[in-house]
Protein backbone atom coordinates (compact mmCIF):
# COMPACT_ATOMS: atom_id res chain seq x y z
CA UNK A 1 0.00 0.00 0.00
CA UNK A 2 1.30 3.01 -0.89
CA UNK A 3 -0.05 6.93 -0.94
CA UNK A 4 1.31 8.67 -3.64
CA UNK A 5 1.48 12.49 -3.26
CA UNK A 6 2.07 15.10 -5.33
CA UNK A 7 -0.20 13.46 -8.05
CA UNK A 8 -1.57 17.26 -10.06
CA UNK A 9 -1.67 20.37 -8.82
CA UNK A 10 -5.18 19.78 -7.87
CA UNK A 11 -5.32 19.74 -3.95
CA UNK A 12 -7.84 17.66 -1.99
CA UNK A 13 -10.54 20.20 -1.64
CA UNK A 14 -10.38 21.15 -5.18
CA UNK A 15 -10.84 17.30 -6.15
CA UNK A 16 -14.08 17.15 -3.26
CA UNK A 17 -15.48 19.90 -6.19
CA UNK A 18 -15.48 17.55 -8.75
CA UNK A 19 -18.56 16.00 -9.29
CA UNK A 20 -18.39 12.18 -10.54
CA UNK A 21 -18.23 11.38 -14.23
CA UNK A 22 -21.65 9.72 -15.09
CA UNK A 23 -21.10 6.25 -16.80
CA UNK A 24 -23.38 6.28 -20.34
CA UNK A 25 -25.97 3.61 -19.65
CA UNK A 26 -28.64 1.70 -22.07
CA UNK A 27 -32.14 2.94 -21.47
CA UNK A 28 -34.13 0.78 -19.95
CA UNK A 29 -36.42 0.12 -23.08
CA UNK A 30 -33.52 -0.17 -25.36
CA UNK A 31 -31.71 -2.93 -22.51
CA UNK A 32 -34.91 -5.37 -21.99
CA UNK A 33 -34.27 -6.38 -25.73
CA UNK A 34 -31.31 -7.43 -24.87
CA UNK A 35 -28.54 -8.91 -22.58
CA UNK A 36 -25.40 -6.84 -22.87
CA UNK A 37 -24.37 -4.97 -20.10
CA UNK A 38 -26.80 -2.06 -18.81
CA UNK A 39 -23.21 0.17 -18.10
CA UNK A 40 -21.77 1.11 -21.26
CA UNK A 41 -18.18 1.96 -19.44
CA UNK A 42 -16.14 4.85 -19.46
CA UNK A 43 -13.73 6.23 -21.85
CA UNK A 44 -10.02 7.14 -21.36
CA UNK A 45 -11.01 10.91 -21.07
CA UNK A 46 -13.76 10.54 -18.50
CA UNK A 47 -12.05 7.48 -16.58
CA UNK A 48 -9.14 9.99 -15.65
CA UNK A 49 -11.45 13.07 -14.80
CA UNK A 50 -13.31 10.20 -12.50
CA UNK A 51 -10.11 8.73 -10.78
CA UNK A 52 -8.50 12.77 -10.10
CA UNK A 53 -11.34 12.53 -7.16
CA UNK A 54 -9.51 9.88 -5.48
CA UNK A 55 -8.43 11.72 -2.36
CA UNK A 56 -5.17 9.78 -1.95
CA UNK A 57 -6.16 9.29 1.04
CA UNK A 58 -3.13 8.34 4.02
CA UNK A 59 -2.39 5.20 5.15
CA UNK A 60 -4.70 3.25 6.33
CA UNK A 61 -6.67 4.08 3.29
CA UNK A 62 -10.26 2.75 3.78
CA UNK A 63 -11.10 2.37 0.00
CA UNK A 64 -7.71 -0.84 -0.12
CA UNK A 65 -8.70 -1.91 3.72
CA UNK A 66 -12.53 -2.03 2.52
CA UNK A 67 -11.99 -4.40 -0.78
CA UNK A 68 -11.48 -8.50 0.49
CA UNK A 69 -8.36 -8.77 -1.64
CA UNK A 70 -6.87 -5.40 -0.37
CA UNK A 71 -6.27 -3.78 -4.12
CA UNK A 72 -3.70 -0.98 -3.40
CA UNK A 73 -7.17 1.24 -4.98
CA UNK A 74 -5.72 4.15 -4.38
CA UNK A 75 -2.37 3.86 -6.11
CA UNK A 76 -4.43 2.05 -9.42
CA UNK A 77 -6.00 5.57 -9.47
CA UNK A 78 -3.49 7.68 -9.41
CA UNK A 79 -1.60 5.73 -12.29
CA UNK A 80 -5.41 6.37 -14.21
CA UNK A 81 -5.64 10.19 -13.27
CA UNK A 82 -1.96 10.07 -14.90
CA UNK A 83 -3.16 8.43 -18.30
CA UNK A 84 -1.30 5.66 -17.39
CA UNK A 85 -3.74 2.67 -17.74
CA UNK A 86 -0.90 -0.13 -17.70
CA UNK A 87 0.68 0.66 -14.57
CA UNK A 88 -2.94 0.91 -13.03
CA UNK A 89 -3.95 -2.36 -13.96
CA UNK A 90 -0.43 -3.55 -12.76
CA UNK A 91 -1.38 -1.95 -9.15
CA UNK A 92 -4.69 -4.21 -9.53
CA UNK A 93 -2.90 -7.01 -10.60
CA UNK A 94 -0.63 -7.12 -7.36
CA UNK A 95 -4.01 -8.48 -5.45
CA UNK A 96 -6.61 -9.79 -8.37
CA UNK A 97 -6.71 -11.59 -11.53
CA UNK A 98 -10.20 -10.79 -12.01
CA UNK A 99 -10.07 -6.88 -12.69
CA UNK A 100 -12.53 -7.25 -15.40
CA UNK A 101 -14.97 -9.29 -13.72
CA UNK A 102 -14.71 -7.99 -10.04
CA UNK A 103 -15.27 -3.93 -11.27
CA UNK A 104 -18.16 -5.17 -12.89
CA UNK A 105 -20.04 -7.40 -10.27
CA UNK A 106 -18.50 -6.62 -6.80
CA UNK A 107 -21.20 -5.11 -4.36
CA UNK A 108 -18.75 -1.98 -4.38
CA UNK A 109 -21.35 0.25 -2.67
CA UNK A 110 -20.46 -2.39 0.53
CA UNK A 111 -17.33 -2.63 0.08
CA UNK A 112 -14.45 0.23 -1.32
CA UNK A 113 -17.17 2.28 -2.07
CA UNK A 114 -18.72 2.57 0.79
CA UNK A 115 -16.32 3.34 2.59
CA UNK A 116 -14.49 5.88 0.07
CA UNK A 117 -13.93 9.06 2.01
CA UNK A 118 -15.23 11.58 -0.46
CA UNK A 119 -18.78 9.34 0.11
CA UNK A 120 -18.15 10.62 3.84
CA UNK A 121 -18.15 14.32 2.60
CA UNK A 122 -21.78 14.11 1.02
CA UNK A 123 -20.40 13.23 -2.31
CA UNK A 124 -20.95 10.02 -4.63
CA UNK A 125 -18.21 7.81 -3.61
CA UNK A 126 -15.74 7.55 -6.44
CA UNK A 127 -16.50 5.22 -8.77
CA UNK A 128 -13.77 2.74 -8.15
CA UNK A 129 -15.32 -0.59 -9.92
CA UNK A 130 -16.14 1.30 -12.89
CA UNK A 131 -12.09 2.64 -13.02
CA UNK A 132 -10.78 -1.03 -12.38
CA UNK A 133 -13.37 -2.47 -15.79
CA UNK A 134 -12.51 0.38 -17.58
CA UNK A 135 -8.64 -0.29 -16.71
CA UNK A 136 -8.66 -3.92 -17.57
CA UNK A 137 -10.82 -3.51 -21.14
CA UNK A 138 -8.53 -1.00 -22.08
CA UNK A 139 -5.70 -3.12 -21.35
CA UNK A 140 -6.70 -6.10 -22.73
CA UNK A 141 -8.02 -4.38 -25.61
CA UNK A 142 -4.41 -2.72 -26.32
CA UNK A 143 -2.50 -6.49 -26.54
CA UNK A 144 -2.52 -6.92 -22.95
CA UNK A 145 0.40 -7.22 -20.30
CA UNK A 146 2.89 -9.71 -21.09
CA UNK A 147 2.69 -12.71 -18.54
CA UNK A 148 5.55 -14.60 -18.11
CA UNK A 149 5.53 -17.94 -16.15
CA UNK A 150 8.30 -19.10 -13.91
CA UNK A 151 10.49 -21.84 -14.94
CA UNK A 152 8.32 -25.42 -15.16
CA UNK A 153 8.66 -26.80 -11.49
CA UNK A 154 7.13 -30.22 -13.28
CA UNK A 155 4.59 -30.37 -10.84
CA UNK A 156 1.37 -31.10 -11.33
CA UNK A 157 -2.32 -29.69 -9.90
CA UNK A 158 -5.57 -30.38 -10.68
CA UNK A 159 -8.58 -28.12 -9.99
CA UNK A 160 -11.88 -29.09 -9.56
CA UNK A 161 -14.43 -26.32 -10.88
CA UNK A 162 -14.16 -23.78 -13.25
CA UNK A 163 -15.39 -20.98 -11.41
CA UNK A 164 -13.61 -17.60 -9.90
CA UNK A 165 -11.67 -19.74 -7.32
CA UNK A 166 -10.87 -22.37 -9.75
CA UNK A 167 -9.58 -19.39 -12.37
CA UNK A 168 -7.85 -17.42 -10.05
CA UNK A 169 -6.15 -20.47 -8.31
CA UNK A 170 -5.36 -21.80 -11.74
CA UNK A 171 -4.01 -18.58 -12.51
CA UNK A 172 -1.26 -18.19 -9.77
CA UNK A 173 -0.61 -21.87 -10.01
CA UNK A 174 0.81 -21.70 -13.80
CA UNK A 175 2.64 -18.84 -13.21
CA UNK A 176 4.23 -20.13 -10.79
CA UNK A 177 5.69 -22.91 -13.17
CA UNK A 178 3.25 -26.03 -12.58
CA UNK A 179 1.36 -27.63 -14.63
CA UNK A 180 -2.36 -27.21 -13.90
CA UNK A 181 -5.33 -29.06 -15.78
CA UNK A 182 -9.15 -27.83 -14.48
CA UNK A 183 -12.00 -29.96 -14.62
CA UNK A 184 -15.24 -28.39 -15.38
CA UNK A 185 -18.50 -30.53 -15.07
CA UNK A 186 -20.32 -27.78 -17.44
CA UNK A 187 -19.71 -27.54 -21.42
CA UNK A 188 -17.54 -24.41 -21.12
CA UNK A 189 -15.40 -23.16 -18.08
CA UNK A 190 -16.22 -20.13 -16.49
CA UNK A 191 -18.51 -21.50 -13.15
CA UNK A 192 -21.11 -19.02 -12.53
CA UNK A 193 -19.42 -16.38 -14.14
CA UNK A 194 -21.17 -17.95 -17.58
CA UNK A 195 -23.44 -20.56 -16.22
CA UNK A 196 -24.93 -17.87 -13.76
CA UNK A 197 -24.20 -14.39 -13.38
CA UNK A 198 -26.38 -12.61 -16.37
CA UNK A 199 -25.21 -10.90 -19.34
CA UNK A 200 -26.55 -7.67 -18.87
CA UNK A 201 -24.33 -7.96 -15.68
CA UNK A 202 -21.34 -9.49 -17.33
CA UNK A 203 -21.29 -9.91 -20.63
CA UNK A 204 -19.71 -13.18 -21.43
CA UNK A 205 -16.42 -12.36 -23.72
CA UNK A 206 -14.58 -10.92 -20.84
CA UNK A 207 -15.26 -14.72 -19.37
CA UNK A 208 -14.01 -15.57 -22.64
CA UNK A 209 -10.92 -13.73 -22.73
CA UNK A 210 -10.22 -14.58 -19.57
CA UNK A 211 -9.95 -18.19 -20.16
CA UNK A 212 -8.16 -17.49 -23.30
CA UNK A 213 -5.03 -15.85 -21.33
CA UNK A 214 -4.94 -18.86 -19.40
CA UNK A 215 -4.99 -21.30 -21.85
CA UNK A 216 -1.94 -18.82 -23.29
CA UNK A 217 -0.25 -19.86 -20.03
CA UNK A 218 -0.61 -23.60 -20.33
CA UNK A 219 -3.30 -24.14 -18.03
CA UNK A 220 -5.40 -26.98 -20.16
CA UNK A 221 -9.93 -27.39 -19.25
CA UNK A 222 -10.97 -30.67 -19.52
CA UNK A 223 -14.91 -29.96 -19.99
CA UNK A 224 -18.15 -32.25 -19.68
CA UNK A 225 -16.35 -33.84 -16.95
CA UNK A 226 -18.03 -34.18 -13.59
CA UNK A 227 -15.73 -35.35 -10.97
CA UNK A 228 -16.90 -37.98 -8.50
CA UNK A 229 -19.98 -38.84 -10.53
CA UNK A 230 -20.76 -42.48 -11.94
CA UNK A 231 -18.30 -43.22 -14.87
CA UNK A 232 -16.21 -40.09 -14.35
CA UNK A 233 -13.04 -39.39 -12.72
CA UNK A 234 -13.01 -39.33 -8.83
CA UNK A 235 -10.87 -37.31 -6.29
CA UNK A 236 -9.07 -40.20 -5.47
CA UNK A 237 -8.25 -40.40 -9.32
CA UNK A 238 -6.87 -36.96 -9.20
CA UNK A 239 -4.99 -37.47 -6.10
CA UNK A 240 -2.91 -40.35 -7.48
CA UNK A 241 -2.25 -38.70 -10.76
CA UNK A 242 -1.46 -35.38 -9.74
CA UNK A 243 0.71 -33.55 -7.09
CA UNK A 244 -1.73 -31.51 -5.43
CA UNK A 245 -5.45 -30.85 -5.66
CA UNK A 246 -7.94 -28.11 -5.34
CA UNK A 247 -11.77 -28.20 -4.75
CA UNK A 248 -13.86 -25.25 -6.04
CA UNK A 249 -16.86 -26.69 -6.80
CA UNK A 250 -18.98 -23.98 -5.60
CA UNK A 251 -22.28 -24.38 -3.90
CA UNK A 252 -24.46 -25.41 -5.96
CA UNK A 253 -27.29 -27.41 -4.76
CA UNK A 254 -30.85 -25.24 -5.48
CA UNK A 255 -32.55 -24.92 -1.15
CA UNK A 256 -35.94 -26.23 -1.65
CA UNK A 257 -38.83 -24.70 0.13
CA UNK A 258 -41.01 -28.27 1.11
CA UNK A 259 -44.40 -26.04 -0.30
CA UNK A 260 -46.98 -28.39 -1.57
CA UNK A 261 -46.62 -28.28 -5.47
CA UNK A 262 -43.19 -27.08 -5.59
CA UNK A 263 -42.46 -29.88 -8.26
CA UNK A 264 -45.15 -28.76 -10.61
CA UNK A 265 -44.13 -28.58 -14.55
CA UNK A 266 -43.82 -25.20 -14.84
CA UNK A 267 -41.44 -24.65 -11.67
CA UNK A 268 -37.96 -23.81 -12.35
CA UNK A 269 -34.53 -23.35 -10.37
CA UNK A 270 -32.72 -20.14 -11.16
CA UNK A 271 -29.77 -21.83 -12.54
CA UNK A 272 -31.68 -24.08 -14.47
CA UNK A 273 -33.67 -20.86 -15.42
CA UNK A 274 -30.90 -18.49 -15.63
CA UNK A 275 -28.58 -20.36 -17.99
CA UNK A 276 -31.60 -21.58 -20.46
CA UNK A 277 -32.68 -17.84 -20.95
CA UNK A 278 -29.04 -16.19 -20.93
CA UNK A 279 -26.97 -18.82 -23.18
CA UNK A 280 -26.67 -19.71 -26.72
CA UNK A 281 -27.57 -23.79 -27.17
CA UNK A 282 -24.41 -24.64 -28.13
CA UNK A 283 -23.16 -23.74 -24.37
CA UNK A 284 -25.72 -25.50 -22.63
CA UNK A 285 -25.42 -29.36 -22.27
CA UNK A 286 -27.56 -31.32 -24.64
CA UNK A 287 -30.59 -32.39 -21.84
CA UNK A 288 -31.19 -28.60 -20.93
CA UNK A 289 -34.66 -28.03 -20.58
CA UNK A 290 -35.59 -24.53 -22.21
CA UNK A 291 -38.44 -22.61 -20.75
CA UNK A 292 -40.69 -21.34 -22.90
CA UNK A 293 -41.39 -17.50 -21.37
CA UNK A 294 -43.15 -15.26 -24.31
CA UNK A 295 -46.48 -13.93 -22.78
CA UNK A 296 -46.27 -16.02 -19.51
CA UNK A 297 -46.91 -14.64 -16.04
CA UNK A 298 -43.63 -15.17 -14.36
CA UNK A 299 -43.32 -15.31 -10.37
CA UNK A 300 -39.63 -15.45 -8.88
CA UNK A 301 -39.41 -16.62 -5.03
CA UNK A 302 -36.38 -14.94 -3.59
CA UNK A 303 -34.93 -11.74 -2.60
CA UNK A 304 -31.12 -12.17 -3.33
CA UNK A 305 -28.96 -11.49 -6.13
CA UNK A 306 -29.83 -14.49 -8.18
CA UNK A 307 -33.99 -13.42 -7.42
CA UNK A 308 -33.02 -9.72 -9.19
CA UNK A 309 -31.52 -11.63 -12.39
CA UNK A 310 -34.23 -14.30 -12.79
CA UNK A 311 -36.78 -11.83 -12.74
CA UNK A 312 -34.79 -9.37 -15.31
CA UNK A 313 -33.99 -11.83 -17.59
CA UNK A 314 -37.57 -13.21 -17.96
CA UNK A 315 -38.07 -9.89 -18.80
CA UNK A 316 -35.37 -9.78 -21.49
CA UNK A 317 -37.60 -13.00 -22.59
CA UNK A 318 -40.62 -11.49 -23.30
CA UNK A 319 -42.57 -12.60 -20.41
CA UNK A 320 -45.91 -10.51 -19.49
CA UNK A 321 -45.53 -9.77 -16.11
CA UNK A 322 -42.97 -10.71 -13.75
CA UNK A 323 -43.77 -10.02 -10.14
CA UNK A 324 -40.51 -10.89 -7.38
CA UNK A 325 -41.98 -12.25 -4.33
CA UNK A 326 -39.85 -11.58 -1.20
CA UNK A 327 -40.84 -12.90 2.29
CA UNK A 328 -39.52 -9.80 3.88
CA UNK A 329 -39.33 -5.98 3.02
CA UNK A 330 -36.81 -4.61 1.01
CA UNK A 331 -34.81 -3.13 3.89
CA UNK A 332 -34.09 -6.67 4.89
CA UNK A 333 -33.24 -8.09 0.84
CA UNK A 334 -29.80 -8.97 0.79
CA UNK A 335 -29.48 -8.62 -2.95
CA UNK A 336 -27.77 -5.35 -4.35
CA UNK A 337 -29.95 -2.32 -4.70
CA UNK A 338 -28.47 -0.80 -7.87
CA UNK A 339 -29.91 -4.16 -9.12
CA UNK A 340 -33.31 -3.40 -7.68
CA UNK A 341 -33.78 -0.18 -9.15
CA UNK A 342 -32.31 -1.46 -12.73
CA UNK A 343 -35.18 -4.16 -12.47
CA UNK A 344 -37.84 -1.68 -11.63
CA UNK A 345 -36.68 0.56 -14.44
CA UNK A 346 -37.47 -2.60 -16.49
CA UNK A 347 -41.32 -2.92 -14.99
CA UNK A 348 -40.43 -5.63 -12.86
CA UNK A 349 -43.19 -5.45 -9.74
CA UNK A 350 -42.54 -6.34 -6.32
CA UNK A 351 -44.46 -8.75 -3.58
CA UNK A 352 -43.21 -7.99 -0.37
CA UNK A 353 -44.21 -9.24 2.52
CA UNK A 354 -45.39 -12.42 0.82
CA UNK A 355 -44.98 -16.09 1.04
CA UNK A 356 -46.31 -19.01 -1.52
CA UNK A 357 -47.62 -21.55 0.61
CA UNK A 358 -49.48 -23.81 -2.06
CA UNK A 359 -48.33 -23.74 -6.08
CA UNK A 360 -51.19 -24.76 -7.71
CA UNK A 361 -51.79 -26.76 -11.23
CA UNK A 362 -54.59 -26.12 -13.83
CA UNK A 363 -56.53 -28.67 -16.04
CA UNK A 364 -53.26 -29.20 -18.00
CA UNK A 365 -51.34 -30.14 -15.15
CA UNK A 366 -48.79 -27.62 -15.34
CA UNK A 367 -48.52 -24.67 -12.70
CA UNK A 368 -50.97 -21.96 -13.32
CA UNK A 369 -51.60 -19.80 -9.57
CA UNK A 370 -50.16 -19.71 -6.17
CA UNK A 371 -52.08 -19.45 -3.27
CA UNK A 372 -49.84 -16.65 -1.01
CA UNK A 373 -49.94 -15.35 2.13
CA UNK A 374 -49.15 -11.94 3.61
CA UNK A 375 -46.40 -12.10 6.20
CA UNK A 376 -45.38 -9.01 8.88
CA UNK A 377 -42.04 -9.02 10.86
CA UNK A 378 -41.13 -10.12 13.75
CA UNK A 379 -38.43 -10.66 16.61
CA UNK A 380 -34.77 -10.72 15.15
CA UNK A 381 -34.13 -14.58 14.06
CA UNK A 382 -29.91 -15.55 14.17
CA UNK A 383 -29.20 -13.63 11.51
CA UNK A 384 -30.21 -10.58 13.19
CA UNK A 385 -32.86 -9.89 10.71
CA UNK A 386 -36.43 -9.35 11.44
CA UNK A 387 -38.09 -13.20 11.04
CA UNK A 388 -41.40 -13.17 8.94
CA UNK A 389 -44.64 -14.14 10.63
CA UNK A 390 -47.61 -15.04 8.49
CA UNK A 391 -50.59 -12.91 8.96
CA UNK A 392 -53.64 -15.39 9.23
CA UNK A 393 -56.70 -15.43 7.19
CA UNK A 394 -54.39 -13.11 4.94
CA UNK A 395 -54.03 -15.57 1.71
CA UNK A 396 -54.79 -15.00 -1.86
CA UNK A 397 -54.01 -16.08 -5.17
CA UNK A 398 -51.42 -15.06 -7.87
CA UNK A 399 -51.91 -15.60 -11.07
CA UNK A 400 -48.71 -17.70 -12.26
CA UNK A 401 -48.37 -20.03 -15.25
CA UNK A 402 -44.28 -20.36 -14.92
CA UNK A 403 -42.41 -19.99 -11.28
CA UNK A 404 -38.67 -19.53 -10.49
CA UNK A 405 -37.73 -20.64 -7.19
CA UNK A 406 -34.49 -18.57 -6.14
CA UNK A 407 -34.05 -19.42 -2.50
CA UNK A 408 -30.32 -19.86 -1.87
CA UNK A 409 -27.55 -22.85 -2.52
CA UNK A 410 -25.48 -25.03 -0.45
CA UNK A 411 -22.59 -27.02 -1.32
CA UNK A 412 -22.78 -30.49 -2.88
CA UNK A 413 -22.51 -33.15 -0.27
CA UNK A 414 -22.57 -35.99 -2.92
CA UNK A 415 -19.53 -34.52 -3.75
CA UNK A 416 -17.65 -34.36 -0.43
CA UNK A 417 -18.94 -37.45 0.96
CA UNK A 418 -17.26 -39.35 -1.39
CA UNK A 419 -13.75 -37.84 -0.82
CA UNK A 420 -12.20 -40.37 1.88
CA UNK A 421 -11.81 -38.09 5.14
CA UNK A 422 -12.55 -34.92 3.92
CA UNK A 423 -14.00 -32.72 6.87
CA UNK A 424 -17.31 -30.43 6.15
CA UNK A 425 -18.98 -28.15 8.40
CA UNK A 426 -22.86 -27.96 9.40
CA UNK A 427 -24.12 -26.72 6.63
CA UNK A 428 -21.56 -28.99 4.30
CA UNK A 429 -19.23 -26.15 3.68
CA UNK A 430 -15.84 -28.64 3.02
CA UNK A 431 -13.69 -27.60 6.47
CA UNK A 432 -9.64 -25.98 5.78
CA UNK A 433 -7.25 -24.81 7.39
CA UNK A 434 -7.94 -20.77 7.78
CA UNK A 435 -4.14 -20.09 7.31
CA UNK A 436 -3.21 -22.60 4.30
CA UNK A 437 -6.76 -23.48 2.71
CA UNK A 438 -5.66 -27.12 2.85
CA UNK A 439 -8.30 -29.74 3.73
CA UNK A 440 -8.18 -32.22 6.44
CA UNK A 441 -6.67 -34.58 3.48
CA UNK A 442 -2.75 -33.65 3.36
CA UNK A 443 -2.82 -32.76 -0.16
CA UNK A 444 -6.47 -31.85 -0.82
CA UNK A 445 -6.92 -27.52 -0.67
CA UNK A 446 -10.34 -25.91 -1.37
CA UNK A 447 -11.73 -22.54 -2.02
CA UNK A 448 -14.52 -20.54 -2.87
CA UNK A 449 -18.00 -21.02 -1.92
CA UNK A 450 -17.34 -24.74 -1.31
CA UNK A 451 -15.41 -23.68 1.87
CA UNK A 452 -17.21 -19.76 2.47
CA UNK A 453 -20.98 -21.40 1.26
CA UNK A 454 -22.66 -19.15 -1.53
CA UNK A 455 -21.10 -15.51 -1.33
CA UNK A 456 -19.55 -13.16 -3.65
CA UNK A 457 -16.44 -13.18 -6.53
CA UNK A 458 -14.30 -11.53 -4.66
CA UNK A 459 -14.79 -13.55 -1.12
CA UNK A 460 -13.98 -16.42 -3.69
CA UNK A 461 -10.98 -15.18 -5.41
CA UNK A 462 -9.29 -14.50 -1.68
CA UNK A 463 -9.47 -17.98 -0.58
CA UNK A 464 -8.66 -19.07 -3.81
CA UNK A 465 -5.39 -17.33 -3.82
CA UNK A 466 -4.39 -18.19 0.33
CA UNK A 467 -5.20 -21.55 -1.21
CA UNK A 468 -2.96 -21.47 -4.18
CA UNK A 469 -0.36 -19.72 -2.33
CA UNK A 470 0.09 -22.41 0.10
CA UNK A 471 -0.12 -25.23 -2.79
CA UNK A 472 2.82 -23.33 -4.60
CA UNK A 473 4.99 -24.07 -0.99
CA UNK A 474 3.68 -27.19 -0.79
CA UNK A 475 4.75 -28.25 -4.42
CA UNK A 476 8.17 -26.54 -3.94
CA UNK A 477 8.65 -28.69 -0.96
CA UNK A 478 7.33 -31.81 -2.70
CA UNK A 479 10.29 -34.21 -2.59
CA UNK A 480 10.38 -37.89 -4.17
CA UNK A 481 10.92 -39.61 -1.35
CA UNK A 482 7.56 -37.23 0.05
CA UNK A 483 5.99 -38.45 -2.81
CA UNK A 484 6.36 -42.19 -2.26
CA UNK A 485 5.37 -42.24 1.37
CA UNK A 486 2.20 -40.53 0.04
CA UNK A 487 2.22 -38.09 2.74
CA UNK A 488 2.87 -34.37 0.98
CA UNK A 489 6.15 -31.84 2.25
CA UNK A 490 5.60 -30.14 4.86
CA UNK A 491 3.10 -27.55 4.15
CA UNK A 492 4.94 -24.05 5.35
CA UNK A 493 2.89 -20.50 6.33
CA UNK A 494 1.63 -19.23 3.60
CA UNK A 495 3.52 -16.25 1.47
CA UNK A 496 3.16 -12.74 1.28
CA UNK A 497 0.46 -10.74 -0.71
CA UNK A 498 3.11 -9.78 -3.19
CA UNK A 499 3.69 -12.92 -5.12
CA UNK A 500 3.50 -13.70 -8.46
CA UNK A 501 0.63 -12.18 -10.49
CA UNK A 502 2.46 -9.78 -12.87
C1 LIG B 1 -27.39 -15.90 -10.26
C2 LIG B 1 -26.20 -15.49 -9.46
C3 LIG B 1 -25.80 -14.16 -9.48
C4 LIG B 1 -24.69 -13.77 -8.76
N1 LIG B 1 -24.32 -12.47 -8.81
C5 LIG B 1 -23.19 -12.08 -8.17
C6 LIG B 1 -22.75 -10.74 -8.24
O1 LIG B 1 -23.37 -9.89 -8.86
N2 LIG B 1 -21.59 -10.41 -7.61
C7 LIG B 1 -20.84 -11.33 -6.92
O2 LIG B 1 -19.77 -11.00 -6.41
N3 LIG B 1 -21.27 -12.61 -6.81
C8 LIG B 1 -22.41 -13.01 -7.42
N4 LIG B 1 -22.83 -14.30 -7.31
C9 LIG B 1 -22.04 -15.23 -6.50
C10 LIG B 1 -20.77 -15.69 -7.25
O3 LIG B 1 -21.11 -16.03 -8.57
C11 LIG B 1 -20.14 -16.86 -6.54
O4 LIG B 1 -19.86 -16.47 -5.20
C12 LIG B 1 -18.84 -17.30 -7.20
O5 LIG B 1 -19.05 -17.64 -8.54
C13 LIG B 1 -18.24 -18.49 -6.46
O6 LIG B 1 -17.10 -18.93 -7.17
P1 LIG B 1 -16.61 -20.44 -7.08
O7 LIG B 1 -15.47 -20.56 -8.02
O8 LIG B 1 -16.41 -20.82 -5.68
O9 LIG B 1 -17.85 -21.31 -7.58
P2 LIG B 1 -18.66 -21.37 -8.94
O10 LIG B 1 -18.61 -20.11 -9.69
O11 LIG B 1 -19.98 -21.92 -8.55
O12 LIG B 1 -17.87 -22.45 -9.79
C14 LIG B 1 -17.81 -23.81 -9.38
C15 LIG B 1 -17.61 -24.65 -10.62
O13 LIG B 1 -17.34 -26.00 -10.22
C16 LIG B 1 -17.99 -26.87 -11.11
N5 LIG B 1 -18.18 -28.15 -10.46
C17 LIG B 1 -18.94 -28.44 -9.38
N6 LIG B 1 -18.86 -29.74 -9.09
C18 LIG B 1 -18.03 -30.29 -10.01
C19 LIG B 1 -17.57 -31.61 -10.24
N7 LIG B 1 -17.96 -32.62 -9.45
N8 LIG B 1 -16.74 -31.83 -11.29
C20 LIG B 1 -16.35 -30.80 -12.10
N9 LIG B 1 -16.78 -29.53 -11.93
C21 LIG B 1 -17.60 -29.29 -10.89
C22 LIG B 1 -19.31 -26.17 -11.39
O14 LIG B 1 -19.90 -26.66 -12.58
C23 LIG B 1 -18.86 -24.72 -11.51
O15 LIG B 1 -18.53 -24.39 -12.82
C24 LIG B 1 -23.96 -14.73 -7.99
C25 LIG B 1 -24.39 -16.05 -7.94
C26 LIG B 1 -25.50 -16.44 -8.66
C27 LIG B 1 -25.96 -17.85 -8.57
Amino acid sequence: MTNLTGMRSIDRKERLLIPREPVPQQDPKERIENFFEVYEGYDAEAAVIEATRCLQCPEPQPCTLGCPVHNDIPRALWHIAQGDFFEAYRAFRQTTTLSEICGRVCPQEKLCQGVCVVGAHDEDPVFIGKLEAFVADYVRENGGINLVPDHPTGRTVAIVGSGPAGLHAAEILALHGHEVDVYEAWPKPGGLLIYGIPGFKLEKDKVDALIDRLEALGVRFICNTCINDDGQPSVSDLYEDYDAVMLAIGSGTPSTMGTEGEDLPGIWQSIDFLVATNLPLSDLPESAPIPFVEGKNVVVVGGGDTGTDCVRSAKRAHAATVTLSYRRTEAEMPGRAEDRKFAREEGILYEFLTQPIHFVAGADGRISEIKMRRMKLGEPDASGRRRPVPIEGSEFIMDADLVVLALGFWPDDKFTKKVEGLDTQKWGEIKVDPMTGMTSKVGIWAAGDAVNGADLVVTAMSSARRAAESMDMYLDALTEEYKQMGIGGPVVQRRSNSQKLM
